[in-house]
């Protein structure tokens, strides 16, 4: 016979014994975590020096990229994305194979 596990919550997409995805780390770090799934990484967080370790490694990281990094495109560089349909499709090649 079978009896319903009290425990168990359908839907929960991550459990405070799992360690955490890729995803998840990089999530929590950005701050981009919805505040439910911002505490259960918290939860684990205390319980395992591993995942700690792999979001500290991700904020170095995310603080580096965001310290040495002046990206800064040309200025003509969205009208020069802008063309790139134009230059790689013909609009009459294409219309004459729809027919
Ligand atoms: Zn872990």
């Amino acid at each position: 016979m079978f009896a319903p596990n009290p425990e168990y919550r359908a839907g929960r997409d991550f459990a405070s014994t799992d360690h955490l995805a890729a995803d998840a780390v990089v999530a929590y770090v950005d701050g981009v975590l919805r505040p439910d799934a911002c505490a259960r990484v918290e939860d684990h967080l205390r319980l395992c020096a591993a995942c700690a370790a792999d979001i500290d490694a991700q904020a170095t990281a995310a603080a580096l990229l965001r310290g040495s990094c002046d990206v800064s495109a040309p200025s003509d560089l969205v009208g020069e994305l802008s063309q790139i349909p134009t230059r790689e499709y013909h609009v009459r090649d294409l219309d004459r194979r729809s027919r």
